[in-house]
């Protein structure tokens, strides 16, 4: 496995491939792997001749308080991952090879998708992950791109980005890799006590009683989340930013569920200082899947 910290590193190695016919696979993390990202490698491991793995924890998409200077990182750990997983390019460049002037001028923004759900808690959040994101695809070029469905609000703005602004990637979503109890794979669960930690699978159940709720034809969303709510009370959490059933492509509010395919759940609860999100659709095969 090649590591390298610099774009002209990438571009050479990325343009040499192609040129002999090769398929570029790209996954973007912000590192401190977990078996989540090692499910998105393994998918464009299965689908390209050449696999590049980015970490770069990137300061644009997190606001003033939040924990950019203490997320977790771990290159030593991460490298065996990749590794591993036959990663044959890490792309770990520092914030300087990034954004050389420390300054960005140039942003990207999708604002009908990006100002809902997480939008309203973290007001700038996603115009940060589709600058860096727009950034990436412009030094990757063409290839296809896998990004978890556990970010499904990240993913929709991903697509839709590279749609508008005709990047020569194809995104592939995967489904959300899961712990034992339900609790969707993240770097920031590191960041949970023992007790916050068996607590947090409760968003898992309360996703979980709103989906199956769906599932058995209840067409009002408000009672769906009233479930949800419900459900996530029973245990001991800091508070819900949202548990809401939207449409699945506009992630708009919707005033009855015609259609439970066309729904997605999604949620954001706080267990102390740590924000956890995920979400879900109705189908079996759009709940995720749990981890060996
Ligand atoms: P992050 O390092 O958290 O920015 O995540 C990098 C990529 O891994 C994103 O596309 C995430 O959606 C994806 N990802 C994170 N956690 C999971 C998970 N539990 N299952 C599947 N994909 C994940």
């Amino acid at each position: 496995m090649q590591v390298c910290s610099t774009v002209h590193e990438l571009r050479t190695r990325l343009d040499e491939g192609r040129a002999s016919g090769q398929h570029v696979g790209v996954v973007p993390t912000m590192g401190y792997l977990h078996s989540g990202h090692r499910s998105l490698m393994d998918r464009a491991r299965n689908d390209n001749e050449i696999v590049v793995a980015t970490i770069f924890v990137n300061p644009l998409q997190f606001g003033a308080n939040e924990d950019f200077s203490v997320y977790p990182r771990d290159l030593a750990r991460d490298s065996a991952l990749a590794e591993d997983a036959g990663v044959d390019v890490l792309f770990v460049p520092g914030v300087e090879e990034m954004y050389p002037d420390g300054v960005v001028m140039t942003s990207v923004d999708v604002p009908e998708l990006g100002s809902v759900l997480e939008g309203r808690f973290r007001p700038t959040h996603f115009r940060g992950v589709a600058t860096v994101v727009a950034k990436l695809f412009n030094l990757v070029g063409t290839a296809t791109a896998y990004f978890g469905e556990k970010d499904f609000q990240q993913l929709a703005i991903i697509r839709q980005l590279a749609k508008d602004l005709s990047f020569p990637v194809s995104i592939v979503g995967c489904p959300t890799v899961r712990d034992h109890d339900g609790l969707a794979l993240s770097s920031r669960n590191q960041y949970l006590s023992a007790a916050q930690r068996a607590q947090a699978s409760g968003l898992f159940r309360a996703l979980s009683a709103g989906a199956d709720q769906c599932a058995e034809g209840e067409p009002d969303p408000r009672a769906i989340e009233a479930t949800m709510v419900a459900v996530m009370d029973e245990v001991d959490h800091d508070g819900i930013d949202y548990l809401a059933i939207v449409d699945s492509q506009t992630l708009g509010d919707l005033d009855v569920i015609a259609d439970p395919s066309k729904v997605r759940l999604l949620s954001a609860v706080r267990f102390g200082a740590t924000r956890l999100i995920d979400n879900m659709g109705v189908a079996q095969d759009a709940r995720g899947v749990f981890c060996d």
